[in-house]
């Protein structure tokens, strides 16, 4: 972290340490982030926050010190892409067009770079969280569900300065052990919320996915374009654990109010806030209840009247850990007239299984035989799966559950209460998208929120943005799946996945 400067500020580096053309963040404030960033240019040092125009409380760089454009002419907000003159900050193309990064004051003595006046707020102590920057005066928002949806609405709305409490009904706030895949939509919108250096780091990120036959001899290799940037790979897939870990860290690092094992027993709403009865029988009052409580969700029966309930969709998934052998570096599948099976990658060292089978009545199966029907339906394999067939019964754990949908067609908001992921639009795992299209959820949530100074028109964005997307994702999810229940040729299942993967990518 910088240090004081004799002279007042803060010193943030020397001058040598930053060469023409070079950009550095840094954190004087301690935050656990860059919270601003010079550039040098024609000899010149210009000083500004790391802070979005477009949305405020975004971070611009991909990654450290990443925040000028390829040619390093303009600066360049990773998130959406916008692009700022160096020295004016003005935007000169992207959705904040017209305005204006905020500068910082800089000194430059003895050959170093002081940033002058106080660090910026810090997350420490809490003496100097910023006010909320949102229009509607949301001062307190309250989230049911600590889920990928919940924490990632948790981690942008503290980012725009609000007050939040999360609470969750498991006292443990656990997830269960397999891998998560993140598909180009779901890499970026974790990109975009943060969390790019750590899921390279302790998931795994690569381009695309190997296609072989039952026997392991290879069809073809199916690349995926890289959304986030040139250096940051495409697609990966990441321990649900280890995802859980980062995002909740961040969420308590923001100072979130977290209370767990807790839930809503009664709701009820008037024009200016929301009072809220808890399972422990406190009572409270909000500006905003979000609704993240996933597939099974209490509040979507509480608040939209009618809404659908899920339903099961004739395919259960089966997941199982694996060490990854040495030479896979990206995804593999094994497709059987029957059966695909497919590995993904998702630590340095670790790879998870992943098979759908068509159950048509959903029959219960004990835990027990989990080894033993599995080994059965990996039978027909051979190659290296015949050889990972073998370690199934070795007591590893085998998770298996069967697919529920949900998409509800209407509104997802009812005067100040909000749904978003798995509790309005739970997908089956055909594109890997549940978790992206949760985090994508808060991310446009909040924007909208920044957007428009009424809460109904910043709802009915967000509507407005997130039920094509919805319908997308979660109706060719189910009709791929649909088209492998039927035993459709390949070639048309694929020519339907690489419409849906190019349709996903697409901005949100
Ligand atoms: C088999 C399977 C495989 C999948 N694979 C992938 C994949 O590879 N890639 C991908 O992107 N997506 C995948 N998904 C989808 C992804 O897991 C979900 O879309 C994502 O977890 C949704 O997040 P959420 O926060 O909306 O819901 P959840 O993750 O379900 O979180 C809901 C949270 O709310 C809490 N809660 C529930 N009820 C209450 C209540 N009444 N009060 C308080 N708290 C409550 C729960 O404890 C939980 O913490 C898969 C889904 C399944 C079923």
């Amino acid at each position: 972290m910088p240090a004081s400067s004799p002279g007042g500020g803060t010193l943030l580096c020397g001058l040598a340490d930053l060469p023409e053309g070079a950009a550095r963040g840094f954190d004087p404030g301690g935050r656990g982030h860059d919270t601003v960033f010079v550039v040098r240019r024609a000899g010149a040092v210009f000083g500004w926050r790391n802070d979005c125009p477009h949305h405020p409380g975004a971070r611009m760089n991909w990654r450290k010190d990443a925040f000028l454009n390829a040619d390093g002419s303009l600066i360049m907000c990773s998130a959406h892409g916008a692009l700022f003159d160096i020295e004016t900050g003005l935007c000169q193309l992207g959705p904040c067009l017209g305005k204006r990064l905020t500068p910082v004051r800089l000194r430059i003595e003895d050959g170093r770079i002081h940033l002058e006046g106080p660090p910026g707020p810090t997350s420490k102590g809490g003496t100097r969280m910023a006010q909320s920057h949102l229009p509607q005066n949301l001062n307190r928002v309250l989230i049911v569900g600590g889920g990928i949806a919940g924490m990632a609405a948790a981690i942008r709305l503290r980012e725009a300065g609000v007050a939040v409490e999360l609470i969750d009904k498991d006292p443990a706030w656990s997830v269960y052990g397999t891998g998560i895949t993140l598909s180009p939509l779901t890499f970026r919108a974790l990109c975009h919320l943060g969390f790019q250096d750590r899921l390279i780091a302790e998931g795994h990120g690569h381009d695309g996915v190997t296609l072989n036959d039952m026997q392991g001899r290879l069809i073809r290799e199916v690349r995926s374009e890289r959304l986030v940037g040139p250096r940051v790979p495409a697609e990966g897939a990441v321990l649900r654990p280890v995802l859980h870990r980062m995002m909740s860290e961040r969420v308590r690092a923001l100072q979130t109010e977290v209370r767990l094992g807790v839930t809503v027993t009664a709701l009820d709403q008037d024009d200016t806030g929301a009072n809220v009865t808890f399972s422990e029988g406190r009572q409270d009052r909000y500006d905003l209840v979000i609704g993240a409580d996933g597939l099974f969700s209490g509040l979507r029966d509480m608040v939209l009247e009618n809404a659908p309930k899920p339903r099961f969709t004739g395919q259960a998934c089966w997941r199982v850990l694996f060490d990854t052998p040495k030479d896979w570096h990206q995804g593999q599948m094994f497709l059987g007239p029957e059966t695909k099976v497919g590995f993904n990658p998702c630590s340095p060292d670790q790879m998870y299984m992943y098979l759908l089978e068509s159950v048509p009545g959903n029959p219960w199966r004990e835990p027990d035989a989990l080894p033993a029907i599995l080994q059965d339906l990996l039978a027909p394999f051979g190659g290296i799966v015949a050889e990972l067939r073998a370690l199934v019964d070795d007591g590893r754990e085998i998770i298996y559950r069967p697919l529920e949908s949900i998409l509800v067609p209407g509104d997802w908001y009812r005067g100040r209460v909000v749904l978003i992921g798995d509790a309005v639009h739970a997908t089956t795992p055909h594109l890997g998208s549940g978790a992206g299209m949760a985090v994508e959820d808060a991310l446009v949530l909040v924007e909208e929120l920044s957007a428009h100074p009424s809460l109904e028109d910043a709802l009915h964005g967000f509507m407005r943005r997130r039920l094509p997307r919805g319908r997308l994702v979660v109706g060719n999810s189910l009709k791929i799946g649909e088209m492998e229940m039927a035993g459709d040729p390949m070639p048309a299942q694929a020519a339907l996945m690489a419409e849906s993967i190019a349709a996903i990518s697409a901005p949100y």
